[in-house]
């Protein structure tokens, strides 16, 4: 086994000694993430091209050396905190906006540039890139591609795998590969960009991506529907996403969240609200008040207790108040939270909300779900203190397992990782794994790309 010493020397020969990292206290914090797991890597690479990237992987793979790639570190799962002993390549040295074309609807960017940097730049042309994740302040777009983070705009818009033209990637075995195209029409190869997106690093280290811009709207409209209960409200979601407005947003809270606010902040709901959906129409400022009418027309309905639309942009935010005022008061509420992003189809939100309930009874736990209803996609938050540890992951066990029998999947837009690797062989059978594992081969020969990460073990 090659000396601290030597995999030192070999990375600084290979990219500069000005671009690694080994003293402990320096690898220390790029050894987390937001799933609170940990682990010491060896060295940490800071390359700041494609050429030091590949030479990185190269070196790695003459040392047996895991390579773990990292953002920021905010994604939720483990899949960017390396293997005791590893070596990360952090981004944050590749962070260029290279291109922003109004005429193309595109823009070039290096992985390591912030989400909200890309919006900036885009939007100074008038221009946003759809993915929105609430970290998107300080995640990078390399995450985001590596995890198809998303957020609620992907309900109108789209995820990072239907926002994206190409990418620039060095695979495991040192390869600098080209995928995709410039142009939004492109059939020619195999879509290794599809592939690329959602890899979480395992398969290759994306160096570059050309992104698909949309137009600002003119304007946005925020609305806000409450109801008596969440099967009221989930059959509003139904009615909405079958008819022809597509809101910009749909999200909801369901009674336990409405609750758990109830008792934490001033919010201002009507007497008996058990489910809350918050609605954002956008477009042409003209063409707005007809989009309204329709989405108003189709939440109205059985159990519907309050119908409001913000006049103005301190109205949008007073509505959005309660949806903001969730996640700290779920931090007030409980020391140990097991935080799931499952999703069923949108006709099945019913079933997984009773299921949720029945589910918390059975293993006395708290369950508070809010999340994307228009994608079927909630965040399932089981919480608990350390002593209930065991019974929140048997609930998490059967969470997952109802899901599949909804006929949905494991995680909507947070990923696999570390964390929620040992349930994938319960969504995808045995034939298809064993594919996932020789494309995994092809890419990465010595495996050394984010091991322990994404698809369970082959056995
Ligand atoms: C407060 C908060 C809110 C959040 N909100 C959302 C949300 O609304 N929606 C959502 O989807 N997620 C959300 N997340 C999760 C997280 O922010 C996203 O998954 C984000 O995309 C991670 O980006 P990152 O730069 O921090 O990546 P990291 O956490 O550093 O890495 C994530 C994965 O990407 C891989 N990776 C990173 N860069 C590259 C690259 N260049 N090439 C190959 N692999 C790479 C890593 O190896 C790892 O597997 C949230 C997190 C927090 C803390």
């Amino acid at each position: 086994m090659a000396s601290k010493q030597d995999i030192s020397a070999a990375l600084g020969a290979a990219i500069g000694a000005d671009n690694v990292l080994i003293d402990p206290a320096d690898c220390w914090t790029y050894g987390y993430d937001n799933s609170r797991a940990q682990a010491l890597p060896v060295a940490v690479t800071l390359p700041q091209d494609t050429a030091a990237v590949r030479e990185v992987v190269l070196a790695c793979r003459r040392f047996g050396l895991p390579l773990t790639v990292r953002g920021r570190g905010s994604g939720t799962t483990g899949a960017a905190v390396p293997e005791e002993g590893g070596v990360v390549l952090s981004m944050e040295r590749m962070a260029a906006i290279l291109e922003v074309n109004a005429d193309d609807r595109l823009a070039v960017v290096q992985p390591g540039a912030t989400n909200g940097a890309l919006q900036a730049a885009a939007g100074a042309g008038g221009f946003f890139w759809p993915p929105d994740p609430g970290s998107a302040e300080y995640c990078t777009v390399g995450g985001n591609l590596a995890c198809n983070a998303a957020g609620p705009r992907a309900l109108k818009y789209g995820t990072p795998r239907e926002n994206t033209l190409g990418l620039e990637a060095v695979t495991g075995e040192g390869r600098i590969i080209r995928s995709g195209c410039r142009t939004t029409k492109g059939v020619v190869g195999l879509d290794l960009t599809r592939l690329l997106i959602g890899s979480e690093g395992t398969l290759a280290v994306i160096t570059e991506a050309t992104l698909k811009l949309s137009p600002l709207p003119e304007r946005i409209a925020t609305l806000r529907a409450v109801y008596t209960d969440m099967r009221a409200a989930a059959a509003a979601v139904s009615r909405i996403m079958a008819q022809p407005v597509v809101p910009r947003v749909l999200e909801f809270l369901d009674g336990a969240a409405l609750a758990l606010l109830r008792d934490a902040e001033p919010v201002d709901l009507p007497p008996g609200a058990g489910a809350l959906l918050m609605i954002e129409a956008d477009g042409l400022e003209a063409q707005l008040p007809a989009a309204i009418d329709a989405l108003q027309r189709a939440a109205a309905g059985d159990g519907l207790l309050e119908w409001r639309a913000a006049d103005s942009p301190a109205e949008a935010r007073a509505l959005w108040a309660a949806r903001k005022a969730l996640s700290p008061a779920l931090r007030r509420l409980a020391p140990k939270k097991i935080n799931e992003d499952v999703v069923v189809p949108v006709s099945r939100i019913p079933e997984l909300t009773d299921g949720l309930a029945q589910l918390a009874d059975r293993h006395r736990v708290r369950i508070v779900s809010f999340g994307h209803a228009g994608n079927g996609n909630l965040h399932v938050n089981v919480l608990g203190d350390e002593s209930e540890l065991e019974r929140m992951h048997a609930c998490v066990d059967e969470v997952f397992r109802l899901v599949l029998a909804l006929q949905g999947t494991l995680s909507g837009e947070h990923g696999i990782g570390r964390s929620k690797r040992p349930f994938v062989g319960l969504e995808i059978d045995p034939d298809t794994l064993e594919l996932m594992w020789r494309l995994k081969d092809v890419f990465d020969p010595d495996g050394i790309l984010n091991p322990g990460k994404s698809l369970p073990d082959p056995a």
